[in-house]
């Protein structure tokens, strides 16, 4: 169902993805080179290239967690770099092990809350919110930002992963279940374990989870890791005048109003700040009308909205 059909869905992925044994290492070798030493820190910054992209790759088998685990250090002792750079990278792969682990002992983690309570939690069922998130256009900059990263790339970074999954979860009150099968249909990452696993994690219904009552704020999180609105203003150009702040979340009239009805009885939230076209690696729009041309046709699937 998701193969290409009239239009191919992964228009433009090339030029991010070089899928194979090779391209793995290569990447691998890259990273290494010129991004582990300073990954404790580029790490949560989604403007900088400071992660190893090598999850596609992990998830297809095209490199393994073990040649992943050594190489780092191996690299930081025969080039003289730190082995705390290297630690702070393979404590993330760890995340991966934990997860498989998870899913391995609990192979319902896929679709039942591990945390029996969240079972009668009273989530909302508005499919028009939903489809506003999975589009990019709830108006918060660094949602809309990491979903159109998604959608363009189908890759996105993981600490926007964190921002966007709180937001469909603690803001809008929809299902977990709802945003993971988003994920699942659209990164070319999606590993049935580490996406399961991170949106239990964030939901709070996970093992190890984030508590239920800490909620990612959206705007302090802008300001915090893209500070200088570098990766808004990349996937939501052109803003006008004023998109410093907007990128940075700073916009009163618009992240000061909560969810709120507007125009014509859709449900948006401050959809007036990307009233201006879009803009992806194909060009203005071409992302958004892209997405809009699957979503008609059911291409892709969706909790509850075929
Ligand atoms: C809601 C949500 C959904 C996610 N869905 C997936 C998914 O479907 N597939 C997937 O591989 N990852 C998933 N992640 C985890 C993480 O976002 C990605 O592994 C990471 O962004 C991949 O980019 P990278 O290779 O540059 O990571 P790096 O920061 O370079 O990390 C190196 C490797 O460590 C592992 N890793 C890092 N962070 C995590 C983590 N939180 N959980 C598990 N493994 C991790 C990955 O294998 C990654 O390739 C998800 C995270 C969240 C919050």
């Amino acid at each position: 169902m998701l193969l290409p059909q009239e239009t191919s869905w992964a228009e433009g992925f090339e030029q991010n993805w070089q899928p194979g044994e090779t391209g793995a290492r290569d990447r691998l070798q890259d990273f290494l080179d010129n991004a582990l030493a300073r990954y404790g820190t580029d790490r949560d910054r989604p403007a900088t290239a400071g992660t190893a992209r090598l999850s596609a790759h992990l998830r297809f088998g095209e490199i393994g967690p073990r040649q992943v685990w050594h190489w780092p250090l191996n690299h930081v002792r025969s080039h003289g770099g730190s082995e705390d750079a290297a630690w702070s990278f393979l404590r993330e792969l760890g995340w991966r092990d934990f997860n498989h682990n998870l899913l391995f002992h609990r192979p319902e983690m896929p679709e039942r809350n591990l945390k029996q309570p969240f079972d009668s939690f009273p989530w909302r069922d508005d499919r028009n919110d939903f489809k506003a998130w999975s589009r990019g256009e709830t108006g918060y900059p660094i949602v809309d930002a990491g979903m159109r990263e998604l959608w363009d790339t189908g890759w996105m970074h993981n600490r926007v992963r964190m921002i966007t999954a709180s937001f469909l979860i603690k803001h809008l009150l929809l299902p977990w279940q709802w945003g993971e099968a988003w994920f699942w249909d659209t990164l070319v990452d999606a590993d049935l374990a580490n996406n399961t696993g991170n949106w239990q994690w964030v939901a709070g219904s996970g093992a190890d989870a984030a508590p239920y009552f800490r909620i990612f704020n959206p705007v302090l999180q802008g300001e915090k890791f893209d500070s200088d609105g570098a990766y808004v203003r990349r996937l939501c150009a052109p803003l006008g005048s004023g998109a410093g702040r907007i990128a940075a979340g700073l916009c009163p009239q618009t992240l000061g109003s909560a969810v709120r009805s507007s125009g014509g009885g859709r449900r948006h939230f401050g959809g007036e700040l990307f009233a201006a076209p879009r803009q992806s690696r194909q060009g203005p729009r071409a992302g958004t009308e892209r997405l809009q041309r699957h979503q008609e046709r059911g291409c892709i699937r969706q909790c509850g909205l075929r």
